[in-house]
């Protein structure tokens, strides 16, 4: 065999070489001369100079990975949260330096210029950013991927806040083209909807198959874009599938005047990719989105199916070559799809191709809130996709007979694991598809697995026990600590040399340095350092003046009720009213940066930000605070600020309510630049707890036993709030307008809420949360403490890594060698 080529190390080049390439660029591809270049022209430049190294390297991944027969892994998501791409190719593939002094020879500044690149928001949240990090990290491990997904015309929306409300703004990524992708218009597919289904009988009267016969067909056109590893090994591909109509323009209709008509099915045919749904954490229920689901689930299939037959001839063999992944339930239909593509196009049977299709599959879960569970109306399934929905019927008959025949599962049981839900109007349960197709189902962090077994998925887990498993998320170290934090980055290989660049878990050897004075004042003035550049941009932005030397305690993240960005607020107002009732005790100055998008039609969400707005006004408004507290909503949280936030955060607020959040990665970036935790046993904040130790972070609340306990036996939570003194003055101080004079009533209803039921908790925690704030403080106002902790933090965040992740995925589920 021969050496992995992509394991050979990169030539590099020098900054003289890079900065003549970069001149031709600019005259050969963008068609200018230096004295008219716009910024924007050199960004073009300087990525099509280093583009074509990793093409070169692209082209050999694929090659090899052909050659040598190796299996592949698709991971299919309807979200990738990308962010901008060019620091990360040039970074990761060893040019980020060279390049950075080859502009500068040409007077141009590295930084502005890669601030130019739109950041592709192709994704709501953690799901999407997931998916990106995984992305990387497979590169990274050498593992041979490819992701599918959407090329969205408009991803996420762009947030304004307008007098403290949000305003949602189209997001036109594309407007200067995109040069990073590449257009295969030789790769596309059609993808048909509705019509019916045909049975075709041999002369002997047996049935031979079925044929759809689809009304409606549009074509999925690829566009490729290249996914770099760390240090250039390997380059994967994210394969984003666009709509067209088959047949742009009706000429018939056009040449007899009908000039709009004539365009009508060519727009409704782009409508498919053109926006993101901007909804996390809940099912979007409309039928453009189950279109969206179903075409870029069998745009990926018959992609991955035709690459299949033509290299090894037969496609029964699919399971030991490819490992298709579904990242949610989103492309769940590709389990029906599969199905279809084995028996009505290749003349399986059923027994061979739902064995073929489990072994295939595997399916991670992401949340366990009823409201993001999928299901589909029958009805709508059956006018769209009837042929998957016979399917569908005939792998619920095979699935419940086996459940029936095992003699263990009640009729109540029967009827939860059926894949059909029953009474009132009939639907299609997406999960449900998901978990019997697939050989391997995952939860993202130990307690969501655990949860996953005890409640939605409980009577499958019965049925099929050893298929749920756990993969704890993680991030991906280049860009959340190498690429965003610079600084840190610098210091800790003068510490410990450059192991931890190629594995992250070397960064244990840090954890002595906590006790190192000069080391910790070294780490102070980088964190010091991102701070300045966080109240930069803040005031820039924003007009905020805010000060470096306070804590800067910071809560990013979408805007949910189970997040409860609502819990830091009240806590915020309960400070703000103790500063003013007593000046004369020893605050610690602090500022809490909230940011974060509201789905548009999430009223509570949209409410939550206007609170945290109206409170920010007063608060830094009111001379009696002496500048002790400052809010700063931040607008349109995206990767790219993230990236300037993190490194800046000495706090990461982590306060979901037990049980609701699955894992949470921002949690992971916050703890890898250095921010302690404060933060309740959710999600991945156990394992991080577990991890940097029960004095490196700061946990509070209720346990998610004890909110599943707490609302079984009938939470009182008017009690609670009359036992409060500071949440009850909190609470009134909103409600009787301090905070919105001109519409005292406008959070009547919000607040309404944590006395009529409190679902999330937030009353309950109040006070422990409050309490640990101020514990908070006391470490804080003790820096070799809190410095030496922030740096544990680091030491022991490796772990996190996506790397890791990928290589439990890649061994435990999709057995495929790295
Ligand atoms: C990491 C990340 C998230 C996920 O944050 P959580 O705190 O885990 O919810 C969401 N959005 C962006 C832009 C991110 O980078």
């Amino acid at each position: 065999m021969t050496p992995k080529l992509s394991r050979t190390i990169l030539a590099t080049s020098d900054p003289e070489t890079l900065a003549a390439e970069i001149l031709r660029a600019l005259k050969y591809r963008v068609g200018k001369d230096t004295t008219v270049a716009t910024p924007y022209d050199w960004l073009t430049a300087s990525i099509n100079v280093v583009r074509d190294r990793v093409i070169d390297q692209w082209i050999r991944s694929t090659k090899e990975a052909y050659d040598e027969k190796e299996k592949r892994v698709y991971y299919l998501s309807l979200e990738f949260l990308i962010g901008r791409l060019m620091r990360d190719a040039f970074s990761n593939i060893g040019l980020w330096d060279d390049m950075r002094v080859a502009l500068k020879s040409l007077g141009v500044e590295i930084d502005v210029v890669a601030g130019l690149e739109p950041d592709a928001a192709l994704g709501n949240g953690g799901l999407g950013r997931l998916a990106a990090c995984f992305m990387e990290s497979m590169a990274t491990v050498d593992i041979p991927a490819h992701g599918y997904g959407i090329r969205y015309q408009n991803g996420m929306f762009r947030q304004e806040i307008s007098d403290g409300w949000q305003v949602e703004l189209p997001e036109n990524w594309l407007d200067h083209g995109n040069p990073w992708e590449f257009e295969r218009r030789e790769r596309s597919f059609e993808v048909g909807y509705g019509g019916h289904v045909e049975s075709v009988t041999s002369k002997d009267g047996r049935l031979e198959k079925h044929v759809w016969k689809p009304v409606e067909r549009v074509l999925a056109v690829a566009y490729d874009t290249p996914v770099v590893g760390w240090r250039g090994t390997r380059v994967n591909t994210l394969r984003l599938w666009s709509s067209m109509a088959i047949d742009p323009i009706l000429l018939d209709a056009f040449n007899a005047g009908d000039h709009i008509g004539a365009l009508r099915e060519s727009n409704k045919a782009e409508a498919l990719s053109r926006v993101l749904y901007p909804a996390d954490s809940t099912a979007a229920g409309q039928e453009l989105r189950l279109r969206q689901e179903y075409f870029f689930s069998t745009a990926s299939l018959q992609d991955i199916t035709q690459r299949h037959l033509s290299q090894f001839g037969d496609l029964l063999s699919l399971p030991d070559q490819a490992a298709i992944h579904l990242n949610d339930t989103h492309p769940a239909v590709a389990v029906a799809e599969l199905m279809r593509l084995f028996m009505d196009e290749h003349g399986v049977d059923f027994d061979q191709a739902w064995d073929a299709t489990k072994r295939t599959f595997a399916y991670t879960n992401h949340t366990l809130l009823p409201e993001a569970l999928e299901s589909w109306p029958v009805a709508l399934f059956d006018r769209l996709l009837p042929r998957h929905l016979q399917i569908i019927y005939a792998i619920n008959a095979q699935v419940l007979l086996e459940a029936r025949s095992s003699g263990h599962f009640s009729d109540e049981q029967i009827s939860r694991i059926s894949l059909i839900q029953e009474g009132g109007e009939r639907r299609v349960r997406m999960g449900n598809l998901a978990f019997v197709g697939s050989h391997s189902i995952n939860g993202v962090s130990a307690l969501h697995t655990e949860l996953m077994k005890e409640t939605v998925f409980a009577d499958l887990h019965q049925l099929y026990p050893d298929r749920i498993n756990n993969k704890t998320n993680g991030i991906t170290p280049r860009r959340w600590l190498i690429q965003s934090n610079p600084g840190l980055t610098g210091i800790v290989r003068d510490a410990i040399g450059d192991k931890f660049l190629d594995d992250v878990e070397e960064l244990t050897a840090l954890d002595k340095f906590a006790g190192d004075a000069a080391f910790r004042e070294q780490f102070a003035a980088v964190k010091r350092a991102n701070k300045e550049r966080l109240a930069n941009y803040v005031s820039g932005r924003l007009g905020v003046k805010v000060d470096p030397s306070a804590l800067f305690d910071i809560q990013i993240k979408r805007i949910h009720e189970y997040k409860r960005q609502l819990l830091n607020i009240i806590e915020a107002v309960a400070l703000y009213d103790q500063i003013r009732s007593h000046p004369e005790r020893d605050w610690m100055p602090r500022v809490k940066f909230f940011g974060g998008k509201a789905a548009p039609s999430y009223h509570n969400a949209k409410l939550i930000i206007k609170l945290a707005n109206d409170v920010a006004k007063v608060i830094n408004r009111d001379p009696s605070v002496r500048g002790l507290l400052k809010m700063v909503f931040v607008p349109n949280y995206n990767v790219s600020l993230a990236e300037i936030m993190m490194p800046a955060a000495d706090l990461s607020e982590q306060i979901s309510t037990a049980g609701m959040e699955a894992s949470g990665t921002g949690n992971m970036k916050f703890g890898l630049n250095g921010a302690l935790t404060i933060g309740t046993l959710d999600g991945a904040n156990v394992e991080m707890k577990e991890h940097v130790g029960d004095e490196n972070i700061f946990i509070f609340g209720l346990t998610a036993n004890q909110v599943a306990e707490r609302r079984a036996n009938g939470y009182n939570p008017r009690a609670v709030i009359d036992a409060s003194p500071d949440l009850s003055q909190a609470l009134s101080m909103i409600s009787t307008g301090v905070f919105s004079p001109d519409d005292p009533n406008r959070y009547r209803d919000l607040l309404g809420g944590l006395y009529e039921g409190d679902w999330f908790m937030v009353a309950a925690d109040f006070d422990a949360y409050a309490a640990t704030q101020r514990e908070v403080d006391k470490v804080w106002s003790d820096s070799p403490d809190w410095y030496a902790r922030a740096v544990r933090n680091v030491a022991r965040m490796g772990w996190f890594s996506s790397d890791r992740t990928i290589r439990q995925y890649a061994k435990e589920i999709w057995n495929v060698a790295q």
